[in-house]
C-alpha cells in the first residue's frame, strides 16, 4: 500500500496555494480538483482585488495561473471528486481518501480545501428552469441573455457584482433585495446605483418563476406594499450566498452549525492530526480569494510541520 505524503481536496486559491508550498518543501502533494476545477473564481468576471494584478485578470486566467505554478513544483492534479472519506484519529495514522468511488489514495495528511456552493431559494419553479432561465452564474449564463431583461436576486457582493456584470449584456436589470438595505459594500453599491438599466427594488421576494419551457416572468412581493407583482424576465439569476461543500467531512470533523469547519485559533489543525482545512470551507467570514490563498499556505506549512513532528 503506497502512502503519500499529503493529499489536497479542491482546486481553489486556497488549494494550489497549499500546492505550491506542500510541493516545494517536497511533499510531492496529490491534489483533486473536485467537481469545479479552479473553484468558485472561475465563474468571477474581473477580479480586481488580488495583489500583484494590477489591472485586474479574469477568475479563469487566475486560477490557471495557479495551477501552472503548483504543477512547476511537481504537484500531481487529478481530475476526480472525493467520494468518501476515512480519516485516522490517531497521530501519524494514515487516512484513506476514496475519489468517484472506486480510487482509493492512502496518505500521512489531508489539507481540505473544498470551499463553498451557491445557495438557492429552494423553489420548485428554480429546480424546474435551471439551466432553460435559471442560473448561479451570471458570468457562465449572462451571454444567453443578451439584450434582454432579468433579474438578480441578493443584497450582497455577489449580487452587486452580478447585477453590474450584465447590466453590460442586458437590456435591464432588477435587483431583488429582500430587506431595505443592502449589505454589499459602499463601492459595490455605488457601482449599481450608478448603472443606468439597474433597478434595485428594495423590499421584494421572490414568490415563483413563471415561463413554459423557459423562464418569462418572476412573481415577486413586494413586501412593503404587501402587493403581488409580476416582472417580465427571461433570466433569473441568484447571488445569495454560499454552503460550504463540507458534507462528506460529517461526524468525523467539528463544524459549525451551517457546516463550516471549525479549526484551532491561528491554524489550520481541525480536531483530527494531519487534517487541516483551509479557504471557504472553513471561513465564514472574509472569503475572499486572497485570504483562501492565505489559508491555503498555513494549512500547507502545519502540514509540513506536522510530518516533521512523526521524524
Ligand atoms: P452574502 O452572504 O454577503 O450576501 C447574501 C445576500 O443574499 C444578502 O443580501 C442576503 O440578504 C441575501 N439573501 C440570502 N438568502 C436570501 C433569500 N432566501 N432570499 C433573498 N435574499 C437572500 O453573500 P455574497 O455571496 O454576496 O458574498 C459572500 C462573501 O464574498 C462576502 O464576504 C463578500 O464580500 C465576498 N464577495 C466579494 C466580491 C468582491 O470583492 N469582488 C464579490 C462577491 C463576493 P440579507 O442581507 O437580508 O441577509
Amino acid at each position: 500500500m503506497k502512502v503519500i505524503e499529503c493529499l489536497i481536496i479542491g482546486s481553489g486559491p486556497s488549494g494550489y496555494t497549499a500546492a505550491i508550498y506542500a510541493s516545494r518543501a517536497n511533499l510531492e502533494p496529490v491534489l483533486i480538483q473536485g467537481i469545479q476545477p479552479g473553484g468558485q473564481l472561475t465563474t468571477t468576471n474581473d477580479v480586481e482585488n488580488y495583489p500583484g494584478y494590477p489591472d485586474g485578470v479574469t477568475g479563469p486566467l487566475m486560477m490557471e495561473d495557479f495551477k501552472k505554478q503548483a504543477e512547476r513544483f511537481g504537484t500531481k492534479i487529478i481530475f476526480g471528486t472525493v467520494t468518501e472519506v476515512l480519516f485516522s484519529k490517531e497521530k501519524g495514522g494514515t487516512h484513506k481518501v476514496i475519489i468517484d468511488n472506486k480510487e482509493e489514495i492512502y496518505t500521512k495528511t489531508v489539507i481540505i480545501s473544498t470551499g463553498a456552493s451557491a445557495k438557492y431559494l429552494g423553489l420548485d419553479s428554480e429546480t424546474k428552469y435551471m439551466g432553460s432561465g435559471v442560473s448561479a452564474c451570471a458570468v457562465c449564463d449572462g451571454f444567453f441573455f443578451k439584450n434582454q431583461d432579468v433579474v438578480v436576486v441578493g443584497g450582497g457582493d455577489s449580487a452587486a457584482e452580478e447585477a453590474t456584470y450584465l447590466a453590460k449584456l442586458c437590456n435591464k436589470v432588477y435587483l431583488l433585495v429582500r430587506k431595505n438595505t443592502m449589505r454589499a459594500s459602499q463601492i459595490m453599491q455605488k457601482r449599481v446605483f450608478d448603472t443606468k438599466n439597474i433597478e434595485v427594488l428594495f423590499n421584494h421576494e421572490t414568490i415563483e418563476i413563471m415561463g413554459d419551457q423557459t423562464v418569462k416572468s418572476i412573481k415577486v412581493l413586494d413586501r412593503e406594499k404587501k402587493k403581488e407583482l409580476m416582472i417580465s424576465a427571461t433570466g433569473f439569476f441568484l447571488a445569495i450566498g454560499h454552503n460550504p461543500n463540507t458534507e462528506i467531512f460529517k461526524g468525523q470533523l467539528n463544524m459549525d452549525e451551517v457546516g463550516y469547519l471549525i479549526t484551532k485559533h491561528d491554524s489550520s489543525l481541525t480536531n483530527l492530526p494531519g487534517v487541516f482545512a483551509s479557504g471557504d470551507a472553513q471561513d465564514s467570514i472574509y472569503r475572499q480569494a486572497v485570504t483562501a490563498a492565505g489559508s491555503g499556505c498555513m494549512a500547507a506549512l502545519d502540514a509540513e510541520r506536522y510530518l516533521g513532528d512523526l521524524n
